[in-house]
């Protein structure tokens, strides 16, 4: 995809350089230089490249194609012209706007088509090298330089062989892209949990485990919802599942963006704050506890949870915050739920 906008973007800045030129060669026209028909012919191809740019923002993918291999025909038809009707002096400029131009819509036009690339080029190229051959057996032409049986085979080699180039470096990147994309998205899994859509545990564990590395300060919040067995049993499991995204949605919108939030089994969340003091993590769990218990969702059942939070200074001892936050959410069971218990370890470690 992002080759594909890149060379939309490209075919886009090419169209408006050709609507700026257009427009100079089609004054110079009405002023008196040059023919009729290049008048003409300067007129039309500003008024297709304008109205292609008006459209731009409302064109799709297939839209950028079609102009694509418009213009590239457009190319191959003036290439053709100089080769079968253009008298030796003027065929230089035909054949000058081929070699220059055809490539640079041949790339856009692959990287547009990705998957056709080979073919197109292939196409071009003995297009270009057929209409040399027939061009260079004219009876005006075969005095020139340019009468020379070798040019129709060379177009075609040297096009084939840069469409292949092309192509394969297409496809590759496309692949690469692909590949790229799938691991993201395994890893994205890998770290989710799939009923709330938030981190799971294993997201949980590394950002732990980074804590512990870089001996930051930061804080343990364990969160369990009170009597949730009692939830599934009166109303049902899916109601205990919707509640369970629910709370989870709270806590992730309760909390700074760069502070973790996950789950970390069944009807337990654990929250990760950095860079902050016991103090404060404690009256973030205080706001935690009281939002949820004030919350009033219809359909679902009110609950209330129990917190339990540690705090380590150096992160260092990462393992024992941990095991205090569990210890508090304990105690705050046992003291009767819907509180806030303070781990021992995060105490001596303000
Ligand atoms: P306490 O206040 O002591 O924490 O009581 P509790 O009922 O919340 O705790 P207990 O450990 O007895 O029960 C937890 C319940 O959570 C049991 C289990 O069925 C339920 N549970 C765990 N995971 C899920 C889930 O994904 N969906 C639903 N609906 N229920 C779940
Ligand atoms: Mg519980
Ligand atoms: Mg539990």
């Amino acid at each position: 995809m992002s080759d594909q906008n890149s060379a939309a973007k490209m075919l886009r800045f090419t169209l408006g350089v050709a609507c700026f030129l257009a427009a100079l060669a089609t004054l110079s026209g009405v002023m008196g230089v040059g023919t009729k028909l290049s008048l003409y012919l300067a007129a039309a191809w500003f008024v297709f490249t304008a109205t292609s740019l008006i459209a731009w923002p409302k064109l799709s993918l297939q839209g950028h194609r079609i102009i694509s291999v418009t213009v590239l025909s457009l190319l191959i038809l003036r290439w053709g012209y100089s080769w079968l009707f253009s008298q030796p002096e003027q065929v230089i400029i035909g054949l000058a706007t081929g070699l220059l131009y055809i490539p640079l819509f041949m790339t856009i036009t692959t990287m547009l088509m990705a998957g056709r690339g080979k073919t197109i080029c292939i196409t071009v190229g003995g297009v270009m090298g057929l209409l040399v051959a027939l061009g260079a057996s004219r009876p005006e032409l075969m005095d020139s330089y340019l009468g020379d049986w070798r040019l129709g085979p060379l177009i075609t080699a040297v096009y084939a062989l840069f469409g292949w180039l092309l192509s394969n470096w297409v496809n590759e990147r496309e692949a690469l892209e692909y590949r790229t994309t799938e691991a993201e998205e395994l890893g994205r899994k890998a770290n989710t949990d799939p009923l709330t859509g938030i981190n799971n545990r294993r997201a949980a564990d590394v950002w732990l485990e980074k804590m512990g590395n870089s001996a930051r300060r930061c804080a343990v919040i364990f969160i369990d919802i009170d009597h949730f067995k009692a939830v599934n049993d009166t109303h049902g499991h899916d109601v205990g599942d919707a509640v369970l995204v629910e709370f989870a949605g709270l806590l992730r919108k309760r909390v700074r963006s760069h502070d973790m939030v996950a789950r970390w089994g069944g009807e337990e969340f654990v929250v990760l704050l950095s860079s902050l003091t016991l103090e404060e993590a404690i009256k973030v769990a205080e706001n935690l506890r009281q939002q949820i218990a004030g919350v009033n969702t219809p359909n679902l059942p009110p609950i209330t949870a129990s917190l339990g939070v540690a705090h380590t200074s150096s992160g260092k001892d990462i393992g024992d915050t941990i095991k205090a936050a569990d210890q508090a959410l304990y105690q705050a069971k046992f003291e009767g739920r819907n509180r806030v218990c303070v781990g021992k370890t995060g105490v001596a470690k303000t």
